[in-house]
């Protein structure tokens, strides 16, 4: 098909689709796979605001500008298997002579030498249209909707139950802020974890959007309602979600004000970005929108004071007896920044809760039916818990997943595996694939947020045992391995999750087309990936991780 016939039913700004289907409209699989994906990114159901090609966690985008989309979509359609296509930043800026088992789209976003690699400069250049932010999964084409963090958010609010309540979340109040694109899992991990949650978010149609896909349960613009709702569900101990319209830092103090405490009290604002994420107390969402055109140091200054007010609730709330957690988002450097001095004197969740899973090489593997056949995930679900009934955990998981979850875009998958789980799965996918048990190949990615792959040191990497935390080497280790090994496509970008210069990671997608190549890839790529986690936690002396390098002889002997 050519580009413009193409063009006209998937490419049309703002209106982006993914084909589905078992016909081509690239040269092979392989190349189909990175064009199916990348529109499914920017499609009106996944994407949170595709006129500006915005995926998800405030300004992640997949490309650059809808010129560079197109450009994008042109070069995947023309690409062969022996060459691999070069994206900087969100844009295709030239082909390689590489060979089938090398990766056919090489990826780098936002990458800045570090001296520069601050939001002002990174700003300067995206104005003059020569960057773009691609958070994690946005510029690397494998972000699959909320789903995408859905299980993440449920592990992590369920290890917070065992450890804080005896496992029990019943009578128990999750306070958070953000309904956007990640955050918007909140009110369904919460609810799934038996907890009563309630979200605060400036936007309504954020909100909206969440009821609509069944994530939250009930909203209102009246704070007074609000509080009856979560009260009312605590005391009865029903897993009840509600999304209140408003600007999470006054809603604290309104609850403090009322002896309102929370039994658990986090934050998904995108409080990484002062300038175009986190919305400033005071300002009403239209204003804030306005303020970041015509003055956004202006605005930068007052969110920073606001985050710094906003953190000094928290830590009031957790005076009072809250667990107050980091969610990610970087929230307490930027409240230092506005003149909160003790901003982190509460933890982030990967020391919270998280860091154990990464010394067995688990995290968040996600897969996507290129068919566009829900059957197909359905297929994958239930092969995965065929192979795996002793993983109590993620039985339960895809259960419930399967049962609760509406897809967006292409059906998806997402469940944490570790070292040796994840190769298995992979083999297994291939082999359903060649025999004809699925309609069409899938693909295997995860998030950047996983055990070997990136380096930020105010979340994965946060207190590390020794120090290392802001060593960057590893995930560039990480995106080194998973091309040596054949990853269909590889990216390495900066500042994902907690802004620009505060975080650098490695992503990875393969294709799983049934054939012997990607039987051959599998085994490298779904190896090495996890394989890179445990060595860098082994390095950092972690007992576990030391012992799961052993078992799996990833070390040659001194
Ligand atoms: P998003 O931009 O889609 O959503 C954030 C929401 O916060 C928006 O809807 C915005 O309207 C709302 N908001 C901003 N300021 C507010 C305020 N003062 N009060 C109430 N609501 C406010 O971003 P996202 O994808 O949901 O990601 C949220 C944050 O979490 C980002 O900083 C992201 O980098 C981080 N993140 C964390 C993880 C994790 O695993 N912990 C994963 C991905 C992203």
């Amino acid at each position: 098909m050519n580009f413009s016939e193409f063009e006209k039913t998937y490419v049309h700004h703002p209106f982006y689709k993914a084909p589905v289907g078992n016909k081509l409209h690239a040269k092979s699989w392989q190349t189909e796979a990175p064009l199916r994906m990348f529109l499914n990114n920017l499609n009106g159901e996944v994407a949170e605001d595709p006129e500006n090609l915005i995926v998800y966690g405030g300004t992640g985008q997949a490309a650059r500008s809808p010129e560079a989309a197109r450009g994008i979509v042109r070069s995947l359609l023309q690409l062969e298997e022996d060459q691999s296509l070069l994206v900087q930043s969100g844009k295709a800026v030239g082909v390689v002579r590489s060979h089938p088992e090398a990766p056919r789209v090489l990826i780098a976003n936002s990458n800045l030498v570090p001296h520069w690699s601050n939001w002002d400069h990174f700003n300067e250049l995206k104005d003059r249209g020569l960057m773009m932010y691609g958070q994690m999964t946005a510029g690397s084409w494998i972000y699959i909707g909320t789903q995408g963090i859905l299980q993440g958010t449920y592990e992590t609010f369920a290890a917070c139950g065992d450890k804080y309540f005896n496992g029990d979340m019943r009578h128990k109040l999750l306070v958070s802020g953000g309904l956007g694109g990640m955050s918007g899992a909140q009110p369904l991990a919460a609810t799934m974890a038996g907890a009563t949650f309630l979200g605060v978010e400036v936007d309504p149609a954020r909100i909206r959007r969440r009821i609509d896909t069944r994530y939250c349960d009930k909203m209102t613009h009246s704070y007074d309602e609000a509080k009856a709702w979560v009260l009312q569900a605590v005391e009865k101990g029903e897993a009840v979600s509600v999304g209140l319209v408003g600007n999470i830092g006054d809603v604290l103090e309104k609850l403090l004000k009322d002896g309102v405490v929370p039994d658990i009290l986090t934050d998904q604002t995108s409080a990484h970005d002062p300038v175009n994420g986190y919305v400033p107390a005071g300002l009403t969402l239209e204003e804030a929108l306005s303020l970041r055109k015509t003055d956004p140091e202006k605005h930068k200054q007052l969110a920073l004071k606001s985050m710094a007010r906003h953190v000094g609730f928290m830590l009031e709330m957790k005076q009072r007896g809250s667990i107050v957690f980091d969610y990610g988002n970087n929230l307490r450097e930027f409240a230092k920044q506005g003149g909160e001095k003790n901003a982190f004197d509460y933890k982030g969740f990967v020391p919270e809760f998280i860091r154990p899973l990464f010394f067995e090489g688990k995290g968040p593997f996600r897969w996507a039916a290129l068919s566009g056949d829900p059957e197909d995930i359905r297929e994958t679900d239930r092969a995965l818990i065929e192979a795996f009934p002793e993983d109590k955990t993620m039985v339960n998981w895809l259960n419930k997943a399967s049962e609760k979850v509406a897809f967006q875009g292409l059906p998806c998958r997402i469940c944490w595996l570790g070292l040796g789980e994840r190769e298995k799965a992979g083999l297994m996918f291939n082999d359903m694939v060649k025999k004809g048990k699925l309609e069409g190949p899938v693909v295997i990615g995860r998030d950047h947020l996983d055990c070997g792959s990136v380096a930020s040191p105010y979340r994965e990497t946060e207190g590390l045992r020794d120090g290392t935390d802001a060593v960057s080497d590893w995930p560039l280790l990480n995106l080194m391995a998973n091309t040596c090994g054949g990853a269909t496509w590889v990216s390495y970008h900066n500042g994902g999750g907690v802004g620009i210069g505060y975080s650098q990671h490695a992503g990875m997608v393969i294709l799983i087309d049934g054939t012997e190549r990607a039987e051959r890839c599998i085994r490298r790529v779904l190896f090495n990936d996890p394989a890179t986690g445990i060595i860098r936690h082994a390095d950092a002396g972690y007992e576990r991780a030391l012992e799961m390098r052993d078992r799996f002889h990833l070390k040659l002997d001194d």
